[in-house]
């Protein structure tokens, strides 16, 4: 099999006891163990309000489509964003027929505050901002841009399950975003099969999310009438034209088995970024590293260095059966997104040059001694040495 990027560790009898109690019960859909699930994160965070959903892709395009409606967007309005992304980041934005305009990384691959401000025009109404790899990166000075220029702030906090700050507090809190967004795909740090949770403080908010993810129906107006007793239990209004975005009581029931694991699994992914980080940093020239600010304590999605011969270490670490990956090639190398080719040049020079390590709860230190083994082997003897600048 060789050594993965990613392989999902399930506690497996947990899990099965929560699915059971599911099966059991009659219940796989929303409610009960969503229900469940959203109050335990709302502990864990500290986020007001937690809405589980089927993917972090349905909340991206439910945060930017509430906003845009919200506050009255109008079509073509602008949403600062990042290149270096999975591409839900950016679609949520070109699906609600705004623009994403890009503004470049700093070492923590992270957006940096000042290209930020660099684009902002009379058009932009939000940021959002991507915690790269589980990276905090200069969240908090986009926070303060967004607050003195009167922008929304959405965080993609797909890799920031368990990311904190040294204080404990969790990234949005407080406040400092409108709307969080974590996803519980299968290889994500909290895995599930597919999953996510959409957060806000504010509580108008997450009444709209709840009623959009489900096709816009509206039961508060009839549950009043079943509570004091009465018989309309079936019916309801419906208030938009929404979608269907709700998660359901199997993904929230294995969110749950895992969650009580999600601390010591990311400790355990910070513990091999150390081990890499120890083997590679007698290569300053050759091999660069992705900067993680001292007060981050990082869920460490990803591992990654950048070096000169990415698709050459690439071949060369498959030839020894591991097979590491690449996050990301920046959006603007994509057709749909080439009007922005060439405006950010750190994020291209990253979507060249970087490669993501295995990192996983199967990974053991003498893995991550036969992997640096192979890179620097590569680096050092076949490319001799060449600076990756
Ligand atoms: C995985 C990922 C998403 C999408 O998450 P899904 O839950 O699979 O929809 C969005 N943004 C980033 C940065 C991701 O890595």
């Amino acid at each position: 099999m060789g050594i993965q990027l990613f392989k999902a560790s399930f506690n497996v009898e947990a899990c099965l006891a929560q699915v059971r109690e599911c099966l059991e019960k009659g219940w796989t859909g929303m409610g009960f163990k969503t229900v469940e699930f959203e109050e335990e994160w709302k502990k864990y965070t500290g986020h007001k309000y937690a809405y589980f959903i089927n993917s972090n892709t349905a909340g991206l395009y439910m945060a930017v489509d509430t906003l845009k409606e919200l506050y009255g967007w109008e079509d073509d309005d602008e949403i600062i964003s990042t290149p270096l992304t999975f591409i839900s980041t950016n679609h949520a934005i070109t699906k609600s027929n705004l623009k994403a305009v890009f503004a470049d990384v700093d070492d923590t691959l992270c957006l940096d505050p000042k290209s930020v401000e660099e684009h902002i025009t009379d058009k932009t109404r939000a940021v959002i901002f991507v915690g790269f790899g589980g990276n905090t990166g200069k969240f908090k000075e986009v926070v303060k841009t967004c607050k003195e220029r009167g922008l929304k702030l959405i965080l993609d906090a797909a890799h920031m399950s368990g990311t904190r700050y040294k204080d404990g507090s969790v990234p949005g809190t407080n406040g400092d975003a409108d709307i969080i967004v974590y996803s519980y795909q299968a290889v994500k740090n909290l895995p599930t099969g597919d999953s996510g949770c959409i957060c806000t403080d504010d509580a108008k908010l997450d009444e709209i999310f709840r009623k959009k993810a489900w096709l816009g129906i509206n039961k508060d107006t009839y549950a009043r009438t079943v509570s004091a007793g009465g018989t309309y239990k079936w019916k309801y209004d419906v208030e938009y034209a929404g979608d269907k975005y709700n998660g359901n009581a199997i993904m929230a029931g294995i969110a749950l088995a895992q969650l009580p694991y999600l601390d010591r699994d990311n400790a355990y992914r910070r513990t091999l970024a150390q081990w890499y980080t120890e083997a590679f940093s007698k290569y300053p020239g050759q091999i660069s590293l992705v900067k993680i600010p001292d007060d981050c304590v990082t869920a460490q999605h990803l591992f990654q260095i950048m070096v000169k011969d990415r698709d050459g270490l690439m071949m060369y670490l498959n030839g020894n059966d591991i097979y590491p990956g690449v996050h990301y090639i920046a959006n603007t190398d994509y057709c749909m997104y080439e009007y922005g080719k060439g405006t950010c040049p750190k994020a291209d020079f990253a979507s060249a040059h970087i490669i993501s390590l295995p990192i996983h709860m199967g990974v053991t230190f003498e893995d991550v001694q036969y992997i640096t083994g192979i890179v620097v082997k590569y680096i050092m003897e076949i490319r001799k040495g060449e600076s990756y600048k």
